[in-house]
């Protein structure tokens, strides 16, 4: 029975993952109404927040029976806000002081990698193993507030960056967008609701592209691109045309993600893909990679609703299935690595 712990940003985490049984409790406390008003994460307010809730979380855990089945600790160690990690650092050594059990450093993105494949587990606990072998090599697509990132994972669950952003990442650019437009915080999800209604085709952004050879994304001209387009527009127009505005501006963050999915799809005999991170929650996105791998013929996995944001569902998963990835600490040396990398 792995315990892990999350705290690399804005969500407090607990989960509870049974290998023979997949995941028999998760508890997050997200701070989103909290650093709503400032318009993006105050590290300050996140690290006092996470030390008020990892109390009232891991009592949740406890009551659970299968709490007295712990026999390992899990937690983020990185990449992250660095004072946050810390938080969950300190109650995952006090937990395992406490239980007598070993703690071991769980990669946050290495983490997402995983999340895609826990539904895969829980399917049939007993020979993932086996059946994991049958998706290997995996082509990966992260999309989260602070990361874009293409990944591999070989035969030898080896892991490799194929791709990432050369400045903002996806979701910062919908987020950056919906903060020009006038929306809240965060914009992913407003910008999709909004531009539900709208024509995805009405305003011609930029894709950022670049030659197809090359597949690290572009977001910033993008966003440029809208700034400078919303400068020509009068109040009234913009808000007139919201619904067109947010679907057009989606539809270029999505087109760049699916074209270089696309590119990297073609370069190998991959045998799944996978979308993780908190931008995995867009439907639009969703459905143009699912096309995509079907046209591929690969097996297609997203990450279910409650682990594309930040959970440690996937934390305790990937101490688990990520053999190869997991730091293991010498007693209680286990430091927090703010820029620890993917691979
Ligand atoms: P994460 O960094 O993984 O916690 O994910 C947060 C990011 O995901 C933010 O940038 C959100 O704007 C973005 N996001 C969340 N839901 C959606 C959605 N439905 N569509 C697009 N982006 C989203
Ligand atoms: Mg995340």
């Amino acid at each position: 029975m792995i315990l892990a712990l999350e705290s690399s940003c804005d969500e407090s985490a607990v989960a509870l993952f049974d290998p023979a049984r997949g995941l028999v409790g998760e508890w997050v406390h997200s701070q989103i109404a909290l650093h709503q008003p400032h318009g993006g994460v105050v590290p300050d307010m996140a690290t006092r927040e996470h030390l008020r809730q990892f109390a009232p979380l891991i009592a949740l855990a406890q009551a659970k029976p299968e709490f007295a089945a712990v026999s390992q600790i899990a937690v983020t160690h990185g990449p992250g806000l660095a004072a946050c990690l810390a938080i969950g650092g300190a109650a995952a050594k006090a937990l395992a002081l406490a239980l007598r059990v070993p703690v071991v450093g769980v990669n946050h993105l290495r983490a997402h990698a995983w999340s895609t494949f826990i539904a895969v587990h829980a399917v049939a606990p007993g020979d993932f193993s086996e059946r994991m072998k049958e998706y290997l090599p995996h082509l990966g697509l992260i999309v989260s507030g602070g990361n874009t990132l293409l990944f591999t994972i070989d035969e030898a669950r080896q892991f490799t960056v194929l791709a990432s952003t050369r400045d903002d990442a996806a979701g910062e650019a919908l987020d950056k967008g919906a903060k020009l437009l006038g929306l809240g915080y965060p914009g992913g999800p407003l910008v999709e609701k909004i531009g539900a209604s709208g024509k995805s085709d009405a305003f011609d952004f930029p894709r950022g592209n670049g030659p197809r050879s090359e597949l690290d994304f572009s977001f910033s001209g993008l966003k440029t691109s809208l700034r400078y387009r919303l400068e020509k527009m009068s109040e009234e127009e913009v808000a007139a045309r919201l619904t067109d505005l947010c679907a057009s501006y989606q539809q270029a963050v999505m087109d760049a993600l699916v074209r270089k999915t696309q590119v990297a799809l073609e370069r190998r005999g991959w045998r799944s893909l996978g979308l993780s991170g908190g931008v995995a929650n867009n439907a639009v996105l969703r459905a143009a990679l699912a096309a995509e791998a079907r046209r591929a013929k690969v097996d297609f996995f997203a990450a279910q609703p409650k682990h594309t944001g930040d959970n440690a569902g996937m934390i305790a998963f990937a101490a688990w299935a990520d053999s190869t990835g997991v730091r293991r600490a010498e007693g209680l040396d286990l430091g927090v690595e703010p820029n620890a990398p993917l691979a």
